[in-house]
C-alpha cells in the first residue's frame, strides 16, 4: 500500500518549491497571462534556484524491475507530482514552461537507443540558455483518436520524409527537438505508426501559428508544419529493428506509455490549481467576515469551502496512488487515468465554485480566481479528455471482471 507520509526529504523539497512559487512565480503570474508569455528574466531566476525538469524522472517505470529496486528519491514520480502540485499552485503556465525534454522525454527514454538518448538529452546539459523538447501527436483531425493520425513518413534513401501538420504542441515554437508520430500508411492502422525525433532547423520543418488560448495563456502552444522534411534513419526512435516485428504496434504503444507516466503529473497540476483556488476563496471570505460585511449565506459558504478542501485532498490521494504504482513498477494506466479524470473534473468545478462563492454582485471578480477559472478548463481536455479517461478506466474494469469470471 502507498505510504502517504512524506519523507523529510520530500517535505524539504515541497517547502522549497512552495517558497519559490510564492515569491517568484505568483508575482509574475497575472502579467505573464496578460502578455501571453513568460517574462525572460524568469529563466535566470529558475537557473539560479536550480529548478528544472531534471527534478522530474525522465523515465518513470522504464527500467526493468529488479528485486528491492527502489528508485532514487529525487527521481521518483512521487517527488515529481509533489513538485508539479507546488509549482502549479504558483502558476501552471510556468510549470509547463520549465526547460527540459518535457513530454518528449518519456518516448526517448522508453524506446530510444543508448546513442539516441545520449544525443538528444545532451542539449539539456548546456546551461547557457533554456532548452526544450516537445511531443507532437495531435493533428487537426486526430485528437482523442490518436490512431487516426495522418502525418505521413515516406521511406527514402538514408531515412524518411515527413509531411503533415501537428497542432496544439506544448513548447512547440521553442523546442530544440520534437518527438513526432507519423504513419507509413493510414491503412495500416497502429502497425503503421513510427516515432521520430526531428530537430529544429531541419529543412521542411517550420513553426506555424502560436495558439491563442482561453487559459494557460503564458504557456507556448504551437502548430508545427512538416513539408517533405527529411530525417535520417538515426532519428527513427528505437531504430528500425524496434518496429520490425510483424504487425508491430510499437510506435503507437510508446505514445500511450508516455501518458501513463505524465497523467499523474497533469493530475497534480490540477490539484495545485484547485488548492490555490480553494485557499484564495478562504482568504477572501475570511477578510470579508473580519471586516464585518454582511454575509447572509455564511453557513452555506463555510460548507462550500469544506467541500472544496475535501475534494482537493481526495484528488491528491488518487494522484499519489498512481505515482506510487509507477515508482513500484506496477501497472498503473487505470490509476493514472482515474487520477487525471477525477482531479481535472473536480478542479474545474472547484475553480468555478471559488469564483461564485466570492463574487459580490456588481464587483469585478478576483483576478487570480478569474485566471484559474480559465486556466483549469483545459485539464478536462489535454493528455486525454475526461470522457476518454473514463473509457480507459471502464475498459480496465471490464478486463478485471473478465479475468475474475475467466472470460
Ligand atoms: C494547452 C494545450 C496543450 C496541448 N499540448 C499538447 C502536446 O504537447 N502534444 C500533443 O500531441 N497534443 C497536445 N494537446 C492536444 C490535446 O491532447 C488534444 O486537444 C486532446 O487530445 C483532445 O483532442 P481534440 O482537441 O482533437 O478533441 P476531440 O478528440 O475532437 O474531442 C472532442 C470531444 O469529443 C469527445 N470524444 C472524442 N472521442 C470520444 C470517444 N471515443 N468517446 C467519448 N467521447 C469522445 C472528447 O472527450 C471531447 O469532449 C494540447 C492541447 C491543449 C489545449
Amino acid at each position: 500500500m502507498p505510504d502517504f507520509q512524506e519523507s523529510s526529504k520530500e517535505q524539504t523539497i515541497r517547502a522549497y518549491l512552495h517558497y519559490f512559487a510564492e515569491t517568484e512565480i505568483r508575482p509574475r503570474s497575472l502579467e505573464a497571462d496578460r502578455m501571453a508569455d513568460i517574462q525572460p528574466d524568469f529563466y535566470s531566476v529558475l537557473d539560479r534556484a536550480g529548478i528544472s525538469t531534471e527534478m522530474m524522472p525522465r523515465d518513470p517505470g522504464s527500467r526493468p524491475a529488479q528485486t528491492g529496486d527502489a528508485p532514487r528519491e529525487h527521481q521518483t514520480l512521487r517527488t515529481a507530482v509533489l513538485a508539479s502540485e507546488e509549482l502549479s499552485w504558483g502558476d501552471a503556465s510556468f510549470m509547463l514552461s520549465l526547460p527540459g525534454p518535457g513530454l518528449g522525454g518519456p518516448p526517448v527514454s522508453f524506446i530510444g537507443t543508448p546513442e539516441q538518448r545520449e544525443r538528444f538529452f545532451a542539449v539539456f546539459q548546456d546551461r547557457g540558455r533554456p532548452h526544450f523538447g516537445a511531443y507532437a501527436l495531435t493533428e487537426p483531425e486526430a485528437g482523442s483518436d490518436v490512431a487516426g493520425i495522418r502525418t505521413r513518413c515516406e521511406e527514402v534513401e538514408g531515412g524518411f520524409r515527413i509531411t503533415g501538420t501537428k497542432t496544439f504542441i506544448t513548447n512547440g515554437s521553442r523546442a530544440d527537438w520534437v518527438v513526432v508520430f507519423a504513419t507509413l500508411d493510414p491503412e495500416l492502422g497502429r502497425a503503421g505508426h513510427r516515432t521520430f525525433v526531428v530537430e529544429r532547423g531541419r529543412e521542411g520543418f517550420s513553426v506555424g501559428r502560436r495558439h491563442h488560448k482561453l487559459g494557460l495563456r503564458a504557456s507556448d502552444t504551437a502548430e508545427l508544419v512538416f513539408q517533405d522534411c527529411f530525417v535520417p534513419e538515426e532519428n527513427l526512435l528505437g531504430g528500425r529493428r524496434h518496429y520490425e516485428r510483424q504487425q508491430s504496434k510499437e510506435g503507437f504503444k510508446v505514445a500511450m506509455a508516455t501518458f501513463d507516466s505524465t497523467r499523474p503529473l497533469v493530475a497534480a497540476m490540477a490539484v495545485g490549481i484547485a488548492r490555490a483556488a480553494a485557499e484564495r476563496a478562504r482568504e477572501l471570505i475570511r477578510d470579508r467576515y473580519m471586516l464585518g460585511r454582511a454575509l447572509p449565506r455564511y453557513r452555506a459558504i463555510l460548507e462550500g469551502l469544506d467541500d472544496m478542501d475535501r475534494r482537493v485532498r481526495a484528488a491528491r490521494l488518487l494522484t499519489w496512488k498512481s505515482a506510487y504504482l509507477a515508482d513500484a513498477r506496477q501497472p498503473q494506466s487505470r490509476a493514472a487515468s482515474m487520477a487525471k479524470a477525477y482531479a481535472g473534473g473536480q478542479a474545474v468545478q472547484i475553480c468555478r465554485e471559488a469564483l461564485e462563492l466570492t463574487a459580490d454582485s456588481g464587483e469585478e471578480p478576483d483576478p487570480l480566481l478569474e485566471k484559474w477559472f480559465r486556466d483549469i478548463r483545459v485539464f478536462d481536455l489535454f493528455e486525454g479528455t475526461a470522457q476518454v479517461q473514463r473509457l480507459v478506466v471502464a475498459r480496465r474494469l471490464f478486463d478485471e471482471i473478465g479475468a475474475k469470471v475467466g472470460l
